[in-house]
């Protein structure tokens, strides 16, 4: 498996580099029964426990200094049930494989983010999304959880089953238990017709409610120091098929978005003055195209230059506001911003702590290069972002606390009193969660 988590004399460093943690010891369970065993141990040697994905989030949601129990040992496909249409997969297996396996199955699930190299526990715990006008992020997908909690007990839950938990335990960040398998809503296979297309800033923030409300998928780039930006619209499609051609594939997707990409950013950061004109360039190296496949092929592409990242999701209503004041942040500002920000939207869910929970939503994402400091920029764009109520991505770099989300999070009180109730002692608390939840 593609662990991008990598740990080396018992250090554990995320995919961004700017998480590092040194767990008390590390486990790799193979069954449900040892990871039960593993939690009471740690309990009973008075060391925390913190099951972790691949690394990919940007916050420290996944670090731990005691027990670290790593997924790789926990992965596969348990079971799919054509009946109900749903899959059941454990807990570390990464999205990369579940889609191949449903793509073998002629199954498919309906959205997903830009990459897949996260477990689908990893993923679903801190409310990983794509774009969408009707369908919401993939916990929004979920139909059914395992957890081991506290006392090492298996406690199962799904709308029927426990709701109070499954309502809250679909985006856990970690706090709630160990997943240990989740059962997915699919659908038959089917085609996304993507076209991606260059257009004007102004126009797309004058006719957004348009492209969101016509499309079933709408997300955009828009490049700082520029009036530019790189649409995508994503449909489904009665076919035929027409991939992206290998040759045209790796030109647009590995040398023109990751390859020349690349090159920018080193530049970029050696001569910060270069910037604006690096973005220019950057803006018009990606050309109109239109191509058809099944939704993992659409949606995710693979990710090459490292980043650091801010994303928050604030109400659909005040997206273009939140741009246009972001863009005169960006201009005033002097900073210098090479890389592109990224546009998204997601239908209103009733997960206890989704970033669209009970409120249509627009993400908007800000990153920075690894290695440059991103702390001016971010905290600029924060600022923007919390003045209109914004809720952080749970993966991705903020400095709110408990005593803001319970201002954001209408439903706040109900995951910590479930939080109070699974784990009274704490068990899976870290530093993060110490912030965000409170003790
Ligand atoms: C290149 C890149 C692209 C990205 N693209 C997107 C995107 O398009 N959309 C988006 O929303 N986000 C995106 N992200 C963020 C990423 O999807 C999230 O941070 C996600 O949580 C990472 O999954 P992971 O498997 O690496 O989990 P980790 O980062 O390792 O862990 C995340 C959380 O999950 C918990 N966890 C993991 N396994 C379990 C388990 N078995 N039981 C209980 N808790 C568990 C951990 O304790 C931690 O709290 C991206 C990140 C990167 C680096």
């Amino acid at each position: 498996m593609s662990s991008t988590a990598s740990a080396k004399n018992g250090t554990w460093r995320n995919w961004g580099g700017n998480v590092v943690a040194r767990p008390a010891r590390e486990v790799t369970p193979a069954s449900v029964d040892e990871l039960a065993e593993a939690v009471r141990r740690a309990a009973e040697d008075g060391l925390k426990v913190k099951a972790v994905g691949t690394g990919h989030s940007f916050t420290s949601i996944a670090a731990t200094d005691g027990v670290l129990i790593r997924p790789q040992l926990l992965t596969g496909i348990r079971k799919v049930d054509r009946d109900n249409m749903t899959v059941t997969v454990e807990a570390g297996t990464p999205l990369k494989r579940l889609n191949l396996a449903l793509a073998r199955e002629g199954l498919s699930l309906t959205n997903m983010g830009d990459i897949m190299e996260q477990t689908v526990s990893g993923a679903t715990s801190t409310g990983t999304h794509g774009t969408g006008r009707e369908s919401a992020s993939i916990a929004a997908q979920i139909k059914g959880l395992e957890l081991v909690t506290a006392d090492g007990s298996v406690l199962v839950c799904s709308e029927k089953e426990n709701p109070e938990v499954f309502a809250a335990a679909r985006i856990g960040l970690g706090a709630l238990g160990v997943v240990t398998a989740l059962t997915f809503a699919v659908e038959p296979v089917f085609l996304l017709t993507a076209r991606e297309e260059p257009m004007p800033f102004d126009k797309v923030l004058a006719e957004f409610d348009e492209l969101w409300a016509e499309n079933e998928h709408f997300e955009f780039y828009w490049f700082p120091h520029t009036g530019s930006t790189n649409t995508k619209r994503n449909n489904r499609s009665a076919g035929p098929a027409k991939p992206v051609s290998r040759v045209a594939g790796w030109i647009e997707d590995e040398f023109l978005s990751n390859g020349v990409f690349q090159v920018a950013q080193w530049v970029g950061r050696a001569a910060p003055g270069t910037v604006p004109a690096i973005a220019r360039l950057s803006s018009r190296a990606l050309s109109a195209r239109t191509y058809t496949d099944i939704p993992y092929k659409v949606f995710t592409s693979p990710r090459r230059v490292r980043f650091v990242e801010m994303e928050y999701a604030v109400p659909r209503e005040a997206v273009t506001e939140t741009l246009r004041e972001l863009k005169t942040m960006v201009e005033r500002s002097g900073l210098r911003i090479s890389f592109p920000i990224e546009v998204r939207t997601a239908p209103a869910d009733d997960i206890t702590l989704s970033t669209a929970s009970g409120r249509d939503s627009a993400y908007i994402a800000v990153h920075m290069v690894r290695g440059t400091p991103y702390q001016g920029y971010f905290t600029a764009a924060e600022r923007i972002f919390t003045a209109h109520e914004g809720r952080p991505h749970w993966g991705k770099v903020h400095t709110r606390d408990a005593e803001y989300f319970a201002g954001v999070y209408p439903r706040f009180g109900e995951f910590t009193a479930l939080r109070d109730r699974l784990d009274p002692d704490r068990l899976f608390q870290n530093d993060y969660l110490r912030r965000v939840l409170g003790t």
